[in-house]
């Protein structure tokens, strides 16, 4: 494979940082842009010897001037605790961050991939979610900061498709979780998870009884550059990518207890407002196209979670 340089934004947090690592060990050069908002160095400390990796303290709502041959952009807060602190700033990371980084690529003519979310569906009326499902989202309530800047994002994606004919990549990421997740983000895996390790109560929402479909970021990221690398470049999706496999958050819950073998008790809590019932992806456009389907089942995967975050709790 040619050696590219790729500009990842948003490259310290969770999936960023998994990004940056697989693409460097794929003997790429790599810049990280971040503003270090929920990301954090520690995510890329183990990639900062190398001399091939750059780091970019940068906000993407201003414009950025710097030349590589493909762009990843996932600089946006992605829990809900976080897209909600300044709701504000949140949507203005994924229009004019967007924009931004659509501008770059199209004077650069970099090929674009954009880390859009199932989000876009809203509390979905289809079930499981396909590409052609339009949504159901709310406009004006507390998740719309997130779920419409995403959606205006990918707008802008499309029209600069249309427009100026650039080369755009879109993914509809779905629940993902695995090793550098931040601990206080909020995040359902990563909340039951450091609850149970510390024994304290497991929180949650509603009844319990909606669902979430989890993949394991090993499997994401392999989803995530098929797409950005495998399909022709007229392609420009955009793919869901996530793992089919639908389970009740009691159902998790129950899970995490058994695998961290905690005493940990479950309290029920106020369900969010505008919190989605059920979340599952229809992946046949990603297997159809790219041949990629998910291979870690939940257990497995949550595993290596409890392991990550047993070590890190032990270490603070
Ligand atoms: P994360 O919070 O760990 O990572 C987001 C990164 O973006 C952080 O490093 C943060 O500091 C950075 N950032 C935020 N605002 C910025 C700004 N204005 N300028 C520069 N950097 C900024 O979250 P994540 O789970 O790694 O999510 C990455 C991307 O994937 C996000 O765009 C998110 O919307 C998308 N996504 C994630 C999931 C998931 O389940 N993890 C699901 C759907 C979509
Ligand atoms: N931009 C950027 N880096 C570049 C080129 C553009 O950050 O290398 C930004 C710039 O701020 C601009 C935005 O991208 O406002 C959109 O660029 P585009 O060329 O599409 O539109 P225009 O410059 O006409 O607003
Ligand atoms: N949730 C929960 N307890 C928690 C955190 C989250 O029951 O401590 C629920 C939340 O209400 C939602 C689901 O778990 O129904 C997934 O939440 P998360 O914030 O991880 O992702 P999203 O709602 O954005 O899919």
């Amino acid at each position: 494979m040619k050696k590219k340089r790729v500009l990842i934004t948003g490259g310290s947090g969770f999936l960023g940082s998994h990004i940056c690592e697989r693409l460097l060990d794929e003997g790429n050069e790599v810049i990280c842009v971040d503003n270090f908002f929920t990301g954090s160095k520690e995510n890329i400390l183990h990639l900062m010897d190398n001399p091939f990796f750059e780091i970019i303290r940068h906000d993407v709502t201003f414009p950025l001037y710097i030349e590589v041959d493909e762009i990843y952009n996932l600089a946006c807060p992605a829990s809900p605790i976080h897209y909600q602190f300044d709701p504000v700033q949140t949507t203005k990371t994924s229009v004019h961050g967007a924009i931004n980084m659509l501008g770059l690529a199209k004077r650069i003519k970099a090929k674009i991939f954009q880390a859009s979310t199932s989000e876009v569906y809203g509390d979905p009326e289809i079930h499981p979610q396909p590409e052609s499902y339009w949504g159901n989202v709310n406009p004006i309530g507390i998740r719309s900061c997130y779920d419409e800047g995403k959606r205006c994002a990918e707008t802008l994606f499309f029209d600069y498709n249309r427009q100026h004919n650039l080369r755009i990549k879109v993914g509809r990421i779905f629940n993902t979780y695995g090793p550098r997740m931040a601990m206080d983000d909020g995040r359902v895996v990563s909340n039951f998870v450091v609850q149970a390790l510390r024994g304290e109560d497991i929180t949650v929402y509603g009844k319990g009884d909606q669902t979430r479909s989890f993949c394991y970021v090993d499997d994401l990221v392999d989803g995530i550059i098929r797409l950005m690398e495998d399909t022709p470049d007229d392609f420009t999706g955009p793919m869901n990518l996530g793992n089919p496999d639908e389970f009740t958050i009691l159902e998790l819950a129950k899970t995490v207890l058994d695998l961290v073998n905690s005493k940990s008790k479950l309290v029920f809590r106020d369900l969010p407002s505008d919190d989605p019932m059920q979340r599952k992806p229809d992946i046949s456009l990603a297997k159809k196209t790219t041949g990629w389907e998910p291979s870690i089942p939940l257990r497995d995967g949550l595993i290596k979670t409890v392991e990550y975050f047993d070590s890190y709790l032990k270490s603070q």
